[in-house]
């Protein structure tokens, strides 16, 4: 369910210790580190003998070098937690106003949307103000959305039918269920299978 890595120094054992301890978000595309935590909030993860910050882990797994000199931003989602290697970008030294930092890496340098699919021709389209969209997400989107739309539907008919009324709570329940549908019949599209 994650893409592939591109640094050889990686075990198939280090990779699984290092999923397991992210959880996806489906709505923002982040990668949610649910293990250890440094005092200023990012995950910490150990490897090759070493206590590391995980989403530098993750930028040098996933998409290589961190180029000399520079440090990596959340410009994405400005979430510490996340280690999602495509919501960070490597920016020059970090200014007061955290977005300079990350202006001009968004359009120009950024080659992968929020879920890590490139912004290639075929995959990308241009919205007014020339903001990219990524196709593959909209087509997700559209499908997660037509999920949790045709389930609730379906949902209250069968309550009509056997003439219950779906309580708040009901709803809840159903919301999930059909959240956990989606996780399961879509994650393995959204981040591709190695
Ligand atoms: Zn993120
Ligand atoms: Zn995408």
């Amino acid at each position: 369910m994650f893409p592939s890595i591109v640094n050889a120094d990686v075990t198939p054992r280090d990779r699984q210790r290092f999923e397991k301890k992210v959880q996806i978000d489906l709505e923002t595309g982040c990668w949610v580190w649910i293990g250890a935590l440094s005092r200023a909030g990012y995950g910490q993860f150990s490897w090759q003998g070493k206590v590391r910050i995980a989403p530098r882990v993750a930028y040098t797994w996933w998409r290589g070098e961190i180029p000399a000199g520079l440090h990596l931003d959340h410009c994405v989602c400005k979430y510490p937690r996340c280690v999602n290697p495509w919501h960070l970008e490597a920016v020059t030294q970090r200014v007061n106003n955290e977005r300079s930092a990350c202006v001009g890496t968004l359009n120009a340098q950024v080659t992968h949307c929020p879920r890590g699919h490139p912004y290639d021709d075929a995959n990308t389209e241009y919205h007014d103000g020339g903001r990219r969209r990524c196709v593959t997400c909209r087509r997700l989107d559209n499908r997660i959305r037509s999920v949790l739309y045709n389930g609730i539907r379906a949902a209250k008919r069968q309550a009509a039918q056997e003439g219950r009324v779906l309580t708040e709570e009901d709803m809840a329940d159903i919301r999930e269920a059909l959240k956990r549908e989606v996780d399961r019949r879509l994650v393995a599209e959204l981040y591709g299978v190695a």
